[in-house]
Parts: C-alpha cells; structure tokens; sequence
C-alpha cells in the first residue's frame, strides 16, 4: 500500500485545507481587528488545484481531510467543492472546523452528502463576552447554529481557545453543556499566532491549569482513552453524555503522533502549524507540473517534517517570532 511517512516514522494521512483567510469575525486572539490584507482571488488555491492535489495524496493512503480557513463558508461555491471532494478515491472523513455564522442553510446538504463532523468554535456562551472577544455581533447565529446541530445526528465539537480574563467564567458552563447532549467541548490553549506578533513568554492558562480549574468544580475526572494521532486529552464527568478535551496546543505535548500537513490558501504547504511553510504547491502547479513530480516535491516537504513544534519553530528563518494570523494558516 502507498504511504506517505515522514523522517520520524510518522504516517501522514490527514490533510487540512484552508480554503480561505477571509473571516466575518475578528477574534482577537487570531487576527487583527483592522487593517487586513486578504487575499486575492487569483492568488488563492483553485478548487480543481485543491481537487488535483487531494487526489494525488489520496492515492497515497490520505483518508481524512478537515476543511478551515479563514471563515470556510465565505469561500465561493464551497458545497461545489465539497461535492467533488466526497467523489475522491480513499479519502474516508471530511469534517469542517467554522465560526458557525453561515453554516444553518447547509446543514441538510452537508449531511445528505455525508459530511457530519463539525467542529463549532465558541469561546464563550455569554454574548457580551463573545462579542468582546471576537468583535462581531453574531452571538445569537452562532448559538442557533449549535442548537441546530445538537439536534442532529452529527459529530459535534465546540472548540473555545482559553484565554486569560476573557472566558475562564465558560469553561465550568461549557463542560455543563456535555451533559444531556452527546458532544464534546474541546479547550485550545491559547497560541501566538494573532497577526500583530504579540509575544507573552509563558502561557499562563496552560492545559494542566484548564483541567485543575474543572477538577475543582466538578471534582476528579475520568480519563477517556484517547484515540489514535489525538491532539487532544479527553475526559468526561461522571453520568454526562458528552465529553470535553484539552488541546495543549502551545505545550506541544502530542507532537510525537502527528500525523498531518497543511495547506494555506495561497498552496503553502506545511509539515507543522509551526513552521513557516515548506513550499508552496500553487506555484509548483501553475508552472506546469506534472502529478509525479507534484508527489515528490510533497513526499520531499514530508520528509522534512519536524520532530515538533519546537523544533519547527526554532527553524523559522524569515520570521524567527510566531506573528501569522491564523487565518492564514487554518489552526
Ligand atoms: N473560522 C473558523 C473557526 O473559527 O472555527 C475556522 C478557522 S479558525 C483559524 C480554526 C480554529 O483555530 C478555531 O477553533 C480557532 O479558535 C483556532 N484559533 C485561531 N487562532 C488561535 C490561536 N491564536 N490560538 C489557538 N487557537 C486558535
Ligand atoms: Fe475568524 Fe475563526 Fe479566526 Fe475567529 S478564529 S477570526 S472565526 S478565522
């Protein structure tokens, strides 16, 4: 069977694919509130390039594949593409990580066409604090969203990045949320890629704080098992349907199991959210390249792959410090 592993013995076999930077909220912890430079049309991967190089890597043992963004639904003609996506040979799970503001007209479609894995971001369920954090007004959309999809037969995560004096007060009402309903909340450590290169040397909210604080309101917790390649420590409390996760996405502890790349809007692939990119496949296509020689610049990128986090992130050159926008990159 045709793999692609990287130096470390790693089978990558999931792909996530921001589809855009452009997002209608500005969460502050993710971008700037003004003064953004999106991307031009021409400059953005294609769809048939996106389809070109999922059917490549597909044909090398990828099966899963997250689209994000930026806002995913404010990409044109997105269910065009997802469509197409769902034709592609070996490629098992597509799952969607959104803000949720656009989502509700799509849900029927989505799950006619058998996309059923969401992941919600919702960093706080109060509306002033949303507001205060994302800097947008779509509260109440974004809750509806939620309920909606709670009613459904869906694979549901709401992911909420911790942050300091901002939402501390959520996480206790957020883990209460698993408990008539069958989903998990995830808590994301907060990391420095906000656009305005804002640095802090230690990360205060870590995720052994996040699980003391719930384990002193809730008690001792039960460890679920995680599975395979997990990014996040996954726990539920006793008798609650749904369960809740911490993702130390700035402590790196789940970097050994990675088994994943990325694809920027403008077809920068990255072997690591930390790295500055390997190179950048929207180039390589649109000078002509053949499928053969577009695998062994991506098995080339692969085998490069860092250890972790750390390692990528002490590689950077251009930019030494984290700085990007995550909607650059897709989380
Ligand atoms: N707009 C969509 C959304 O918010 O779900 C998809 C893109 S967003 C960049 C993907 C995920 O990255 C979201 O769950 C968001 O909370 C997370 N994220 C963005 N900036 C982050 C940061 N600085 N630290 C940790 N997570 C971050
Ligand atoms: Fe937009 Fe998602 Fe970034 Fe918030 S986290 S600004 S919703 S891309």
């Amino acid at each position: 069977m045709n793999q692609l592993i990287d130096k470390h013995n790693r089978v990558i076999d999931y792909i996530r694919i921001a589809v855009t930077d452009k997002c209608n909220l500005r969460c502050f912890y993710c971008m700037p509130n003004e003064g953004i430079d999106f991307v031009k049309q021409n400059k953005l991967m294609s769809y048939e390039e996106l389809l070109r190089v999922v059917n490549i890597i597909c044909a090398q043992g990828v099966s899963k594949l997250r689209i994000t963004g930026g806002e995913p639904f404010l990409r044109k003609d997105l269910m065009y593409f997802l469509k197409k996506l769902k034709k592609i040979n070996g490629l098992n799970k597509i799952a969607i990580t959104t803000n949720g503001t656009q989502l509700l007209p799509y849900i029927d479609e989505l799950l006619d066409l058998g996309i059923h894995k969401f992941n919600l971001s919702i960093d706080s369920i109060d509306k002033q604090r949303f507001l205060k954090i994302t800097r947008r007004d779509y509260f109440e959309k974004v809750w509806n969203c939620f309920e909606e999809l709670s009613k459904r037969k869906v694979d549901l995560k709401l992911n909420a990045v911790v942050i300091k004096d901002q939402n501390i007060e959520d996480l206790v009402p957020m883990v209460a949320l698993t408990k008539e309903r069958k989903i998990a909340v995830r808590f994301i450590e907060e990391m420095p890629f906000n656009g305005i290169g804002a640095h802090y040397q230690k990360l205060e909210w870590n995720y052994k704080k996040i699980l003391q604080h719930l384990e002193n309101h809730y008690g001792k917790v039960e460890k679920l098992k995680d599975e395979k390649n997990s990014t996040s420590l996954n726990y539920k409390i006793p008798g609650h349907l749904g369960s809740f996760g911490i993702i130390p996405a700035y402590s790196r502890t789940f970097c050994g199991t990675c088994n994943r790349i990325r694809l920027t809007p403008i077809g920068m692939i990255k072997s690591c959210l930390y790295d500055e990119g390997i190179f950048n496949i929207r180039d390589l296509i649109r000078a002509g390249a053949t499928d053969s020689q577009i695998l062994e610049t991506i098995q080339s990128a692969i085998g490069q792959k860092y250890k972790d986090g750390f390692e990528a992130e002490s590689k950077r050159i251009f930019s030494p410090l984290v700085n990007e926008s995550m909607t650059t990159i897709g989380g």
